[in-house]
């Protein structure tokens, strides 16, 4: 039964029980008045002894003056007196209800009346006349009979009317004892009610209790678990003994399984990796004690009291990071997610605050650390947030302001002796600080997602700038595997072709190993789709990452591009020139042309070509420069390649 039925239930009940305790007072009220109807007939029954008194009169008066008889004067009025009070009586009340029924009965009652008037006389004047007691007893003898009748009729009556008022007391009494056991009764349902409703309020207690403290979907200890323990731990850390220790984990690209397979499959999959927590963290270890939470969305932490060194959290950090690393299998999908941790130890005197952010900023640094990794906190971490920060605000105002450029670096096809086309890179041109970097602001447009409204600027840009060349030069773009993770890439190509006019084969796209990495049905398919409107698609930096030859048959490339560390140490190291025509081999076999990166030196240039590569690209040909300086630039590099 709920809370709502009870109070129902109980409300009711007590509403019964003042129509009860009303319904009994108007009892009590009725058994009264019935009690004093009772002693309302008495004076009819006195009136009935009205007609013994008479006969008591009439025997006075015969006995007086008889020889012997102590019968006195002062007898007879007595008894007269009390004739009259009688007859008086049956004048009043509810007598005259009785003499109503029947004339008969009046007639009788004024006869009494009159022949003790009209005996009065004789009575007062009864020693000095002889004669008076005889009269007197003449005048009310033929009464006698009638008087007796009277009597008798008033007494039955009122013998009715008793009978009749008793049963009326004994039907009250009935039905008051009947409320009286069902009050009793429902006294006891309700004490009994109370007692449940006593009990369920106590369990509901308990329930809120539970809900304060514990995470709804995967029942760990939430955050103000969490903080509260860790508020007491932190009282109780004693200088030079065991300390505490705050691991806070946020799972790699959470937000990925759930834009993709819907809350339902995130909802799972938080739930199976509470249990691989469960599973990989132990309650205690020696003197080590652990309390795993979460603490909303897809982080967790992770308490550690009684720590004597580091390496304790940073063990339990390295077996987390690995356990979360398993491929998880969710609603019949297998998923992929780990996890990055940031690690903060507390000091004295530090505030639970205090040691959560700190083990957040580690966290944001295992992050920025390229993920599933884990980071203690350092005290410069903080400054480089403070940084940080200051980046992103400038680079969302460099959106709104204009601020980022498109240079152009050439890329010469190497057996034609002529430019196949520029790559497109990005420039920020920061009103203090002057040109920025990419590699140190496009990581931060990525984590804020700027880069989807940039990577579509750059897109748009790079069409419409390329759309003014030769028609035999094309434009290569790079593309940040965020970008794949928006639906939209594919229309925003197609958007930009058709807005510039520009052949569909005159735009490159860079990507890579890192955008394979993710995804790779989706972005495969996304792939797929772009080719399909005609664009071309290069493999950019490979050699760095994983170089798995599987991404090379994942998808078939226009163009490898070997990173550039390989050709610029190609003349130290045997190894990198090995690989740079292992690479141009491959390309060749698969029927791809490879481009190196990164020419800086006519040797250099010769060394690709021997080992061969169909492309270059560096600062021998030309460095990255605006759109208006382009013209000059082509002049220039068909000079230099005739060299080569
Ligand atoms: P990337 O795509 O591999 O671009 C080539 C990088 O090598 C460019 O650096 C270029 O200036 C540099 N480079 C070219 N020749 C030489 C050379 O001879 N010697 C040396 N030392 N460097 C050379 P940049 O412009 O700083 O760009 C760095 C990276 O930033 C790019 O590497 C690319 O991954 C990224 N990036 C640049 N522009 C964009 C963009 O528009 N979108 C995206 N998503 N990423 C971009
Ligand atoms: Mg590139
Ligand atoms: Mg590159």
């Amino acid at each position: 039964m709920s809370l709502r039925t009870f109070k129902t239930v109980i409300a009711n009940l007590i509403g019964g029980f003042l129509i009860a305790g009303i319904y009994i007072s108007v009892l009590v009220v009725q058994r009264q008045g019935a009690l004093q109807q009772i002693s309302v007939y008495n004076p009819a029954w006195e009136a009935g002894q009205a007609a013994s008194e008479f006969i008591r009169l009439e025997h006075r008066l015969a006995e007086f003056g008889m020889p012997g008889s102590h019968i006195d004067k002062d007898e007879v009025e007595l008894r007269f007196d009390i004739l009259l009070g009688r007859a008086r009586m049956l004048n009043e009340g509810s007598f005259q209800d009785l003499l109503q029924r029947n004339p008969e009965h009046h007639a009788t009652l004024r006869e009494f009346q009159e022949t003790l008037a009209a005996a009065q006389p004789l009575i007062a004047e009864i020693d000095r006349n002889p004669e008076a007691a005889r009269k007197a007893l003449e005048l009310l003898r033929p009464l006698e009979g009638r008087l007796a009748q009277l009597a008798s009729v008033a007494h039955n009556h009122g013998a009715a009317l008793v009978q009749k008022d008793q049963q009326e007391l004994i039907r009250l009494h009935w039905a008051f004892s009947g409320i009286a056991a069902s009050l009793i009764l429902v006294g006891v349902v309700l004490i009994f009610l109370l007692d449940k409703h006593n009990r369920l309020l106590g369990r509901a207690h308990e329930e809120l209790h539970v809900l304060a403290h514990q995470d709804a979907l995967t029942g760990l200890p939430n955050r103000v678990v969490l903080r509260n323990e860790l508020e007491h731990a932190l009282t109780r850390l004693k200088p030079n003994g065991r300390t505490v220790s705050v691991s806070y984990l946020d799972l790699d690209h959470f937000k990925d399984v759930n834009d993709s397979f819907g809350h339902e499959t995130g909802d799972e999959l938080l739930k199976a990796v509470a249990d691989r927590l469960r599973a990989c963290i132990p309650a205690s270890e020696g003197q080590v004690r652990n309390l795993i939470s979460r603490f909303g969305g897809d982080e967790f932490a992770i308490l550690q009291t009684g720590i004597r060194r580091p390496q304790e959290s940073a063990a339990l950090a390295s077996r987390i990071v690995e356990s979360l690393r398993a491929p998880f299998s969710v609603n019949g999908q297998e998923l992929f997610i780990g996890t990055s941790i940031g690690i903060a130890l507390a000091q004295r005197n530090m505030t639970p605050s205090q040691i959560l952010k700190h083990a957040d900023m580690a966290l944001y640094h295992a992050k920025a650390d390229g993920r599933g990794t884990f980071r203690f906190f350092e005290s410069d971490m903080d400054e480089q947030l403070q940084a940080r920060r200051v980046l992103e605000v400038d680079l969302r105002k460099a959106m709104t302001n204009g601020e980022f450029e498109l240079f152009y670096q050439p890329q010469i096809n190497i057996e034609k002796n002529e430019i196949g086309g520029f790559e497109a890179l990005l420039r920020w041109h920061h009103p203090e600080r002057g040109l920025v970097p990419p590699a140190e602001f496009i990581p931060v447009i990525e984590d804020t997602g700027l880069i989807s409204p940039l990577g579509d600027w750059i897109i748009e840009q790079a069409c419409k700038e390329a759309a003014t060349w030769p028609r035999d030069v094309h434009v290569a773009v790079n593309l940040s595997p965020i970008q794949f993770r928006n639906r939209g890439l594919v229309q925003s190509v197609s958007r930009a072709l058709a807005a510039s006019g520009l052949a569909p084969n005159r735009l490159e796209l860079e990507i890579t190993e890192s955008v394979l990495l993710q995804d790779n049905e989706m972005t495969v398919s996304t792939l797929h789709q772009l080719r399909r409107l005609g664009v071309r698609v290069a493999m950019d930096d490979f050699g760095t990452g994983y170089s798995s030859l599987s991404y090379l048959r994942s998808f078939p490339f226009d163009k490898i591009k070997i990173d550039q560390s390989f050709v610029r140490e190609m003349s130290q190291r045997a190894d990198c020139l090995a690989i740079v025509q292992s690479i141009a081999n491959l390309g060749a076999s698969l029927g791809m042309p490879t481009v190196a990166e990164g020419i800086e030196t006519e040797d250099q240039l010769r060394q690709i070509q021997a080992a061969g590569c169909t492309d270059a690209q560096g600062y021998y040909f030309g460095r990255p420069k605006p759109a208006r300086e382009l013209v000059h630039t082509l002049a220039a590099l068909k000079h230099k390649v005739r060299v080569a």
